[in-house]
């Protein structure tokens, strides 16, 4: 079986590696689909995301679906042959923010293709990997294995809708229109928002956000003016920039809320604060999703959501190095998937 292994920044290789085996409680699963995100770019361009360093070859990918290769002792939850969405986090269950439900905070998490600890947690993009029998959703409805890859990105968006507060009657503004920026827009719509705008500095992706539901789509430097009348009741900031987050802050009416979803650089960043204060603005962290995962399968399963649109390609394996060139192009793509050599 191959796997994909980041060695360093722009060191991607393909290696051959030892079929895993399910032991008690575990799954052998093989890769269905498998989405590249932001992070996983950040580590094969950088050879980092933030301040987590590859220190060691770090098999990316957090985002995957899959069909059950073999079980180990006592799994039943899923049985072979079964197409599951996967969940990336190993939360401890048992630590205070576990027990209060907020599993996204828990002290003792490792999260999937991850080099936030070390030895680093290995995540999927590789032909076969072995989960714990808790982390699979089995799914019997009608739904590609693409889709279902969409399962974690989803549940971020869904997470950071429910952070932002009850949306019904409310205006919204979403800052970035790649897939998180797309999937908010689905996420806010489910929750009932009266109207959502979408900005981004790029005119593919605001296509993308018209094309799954936003009313309005602004774009950043030609639409500046419009973006800086506070207007929105809430807005999401998911580009991971100061200069959307400030836009943000500006756009907001008296009184709003502000969700930060994307990740800024890890440098301290210059903030006007003032603002918060005189619009009395809430400011909220978003982050990962909890329950939220659960209820991704579910939109996904019964067709509430509908993210094709949103996926622009999928490549093998073997091919992956050419998979995160298109990823990292957003003139050319929105989600680029791998699936099994
Ligand atoms: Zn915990």
């Amino acid at each position: 079986m191959l796997a994909c292994r980041i060695h360093a920044k722009d060191d991607l290789r393909v290696e051959s590696q030892e079929m895993p085996a399910a032991g008690p409680g575990e799954v052998l699963l093989k890769l269905g689909a498998g989405g590249i995100c932001g992070s996983d770019m950040h580590y094969f361009f950088e050879g980092r995301n933030g301040s987590f360093v590859v220190r060691e070859p770090l098999i990316p990918g957090h985002e995957a679906s899959g069909t059950v290769a073999e079980i180990g002792p006592g799994v039943t939850r899923v049985a072979v042959g079964d197409k599951v969405a996967i969940s990336p986090s190993h939360a401890c269950g048992s630590c205070r923010f576990c027990r209060q439900g907020r599993e996204q905070l828990c002290e003792a998490m490792r999260f999937l293709g991850s080099a936030s600890v070390f030895p680093h947690v290995q995540g999927m993009f590789r032909d076969y990997f072995v989960m714990a029998e808790r982390q699979c959703y089995p799914v019997e409805a009608d739904v590609s294995l693409g889709e279902l890859a969409f399962a974690e990105p989803l549940a971020v968006a869904l997470h950071a809708v429910n952070r932002g507060g009850g949306l019904l009657g409310k205006s919204v503004l979403i800052t970035g229109a790649g897939t998180i920026g797309c999937l908010t827009v689905l996420a806010a719509r489910l929750a009932g928002a009266a109207s959502v705008a979408v900005s981004d500095i790029l005119d593919r992706p605001l296509a993308q956000a018209k094309l799954v539901g936003a009313d309005v789509t602004l774009h950043a430097s030609r639409d500046a003016e419009a973006l800086t009348r506070p207007r929105f009741d809430v807005a999401y900031e998911v580009s991971g920039s100061l200069v959307a987050l400030k836009t943000c802050v500006a756009a907001v009416k008296r009184g709003g809320t502000v969700v930060q979803v994307g990740t800024l650089p890890a440098e301290p960043l210059p903030f006007v604060v003032n603002d918060l204060m005189a619009k009395e603005l809430d400011l909220r962290g978003a982050f990962r999703w909890g329950i939220e995962f659960d209820w991704a399968v579910d939109y996904l399963s019964s067709h509430r959501v509908d993210v094709r649109p949103l996926l622009s390609g999928q490549y093998r394996l073997t091919d992956a190095v050419d998979a995160f060139h298109a990823a990292a192009d957003k003139n050319r793509s929105t989600k680029v998937q791998l699936v099994a050599s």
